[in-house]
């Protein structure tokens, strides 16, 4: 990502102001405490899990004690809370540790019962200050969002570009926070429904919020049916005619228009169209506009006598249909 700095340094210090004292905060570098908090905090509310992980504690304070108590009292500790295989892993993972020692890596970690890549990766970062990204739904959701990106939520390859992203933005120095406070940012601004970016730290680095698209992202593709997605196209036109294009995101090897409108001036609407790719069904709006001497990061300005040489995407190819007529 563009602008990588920014966007950690504006997170970072909007966390340190914000941030809610939730008990397991109290203990960042305790990994068994923070262990326990992640696994009751999935599918469970914050507010919910607050008083059973108290409970939870008092009884087995640490990894020795939970392996070696009645699984019947385990569970009693967990009733309420539901997901009950979660109790059962906390107590299998909790008899994988030699001595009662909690591992010290991230393999170690992420190799016990009931510990996916982001459990391991929010331990790690927390308690031990490793650098893993933690990448749950409500960083999936921001990445989308903050990148303008369309891609299906759910597909592996969409999965996996935004955990690059996520690996990319990282704060090396500060991975434990950086990671809490993506989430943090998931969970109290930057929501599913109605995002409230006029209070978001990164707004100004937030592709989505620029274009417009915040409400409609981040994209998740159900039994084949077809997601809607609105884009805005950008022709910026250079007096001698050079174009402004970046290559696409979507498409390896493909150039596009760029859909962002940070840095463009002299908007001016051209028309929009409809397109349809798998399961994805695009209104695009196209407009006209001027950019200055410098160009947004990632773009750069093509001689017009170049484009037919250059393999460009067919929402590019429409887009300019509207205004070559
Ligand atoms: Fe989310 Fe809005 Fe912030 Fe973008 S500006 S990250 S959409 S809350």
């Amino acid at each position: 990502m563009e602008a990588a700095g920014a966007f950690r340094a504006k997170l970072l210090s909007w966390y340190r102001n914000v941030r809610r004292d939730l008990p397991w905060r109290r203990t960042p570098t305790d990994p068994y405490r923070i262990w326990i908090s992640e696994i009751m905090l999935q599918q469970t509310r914050v507010a919910a899990v607050i008083p059973y992980y108290e409970r939870f504690l008092s009884r087995f304070p640490n990894p020795l004690s939970l392996a070696s108590a009645p699984e019947q009292d385990v569970l009693a500790h967990w009733a309420g809370l539901g997901y009950y295989s979660r109790a059962r892993n906390l107590q299998k993972a909790a008899s994988q540790m030699p001595g009662g020692e909690f591992p010290r890596t991230y393999d170690e970690i992420r190799a016990l019962s009931g510990i996916g890549d982001y459990t391991a990766a929010a331990v790690a970062s927390i308690a031990y200050g490793l650098p893993y990204a933690a990448v749950d739904g409500n960083v999936l959701r921001v990445i989308a969002r903050v990148e303008n990106d369309p891609g299906d939520i759910k597909s592996p390859k969409t999965r996996a570009r935004f955990a690059a992203i996520a690996d990319e933005l990282l704060d090396r120095d500060q991975p434990g926070d950086f990671n809490q406070a993506m989430m943090e940012l998931g969970a109290t601004v930057c929501t599913p429904k109605n995002p409230t970016c006029l209070l978001c730290p990164v707004r100004e680095e937030c592709k989505g919020f620029a274009a417009g698209t915040q409400n409609q992202l981040p994209i998740k593709i159900r039994d084949g049916r077809t997601a809607e997605v609105h884009i805005t196209v950008v022709i910026a036109e250079r007096d001698d005619g050079a174009l402004l294009l970046r290559p696409s995101k979507q498409l390896a090897g493909f150039w596009e228009l760029p859909f962002d409108l940070a840095g463009v001036r002299d908007l001016e609407r051209v028309g929009s169209f409809g397109h349809q790719i798998t399961f994805r069904k695009y209104t695009c709006d196209v407009v006209r506009g001027r950019v200055g001497r410098k160009v947004p990061v990632g773009t750069e300005w093509v001689a017009r006598e170049r484009l037919a040489e250059l393999p460009l995407t067919t929402i590019s190819k429409k887009a300019l249909r509207l205004v070559d007529r």
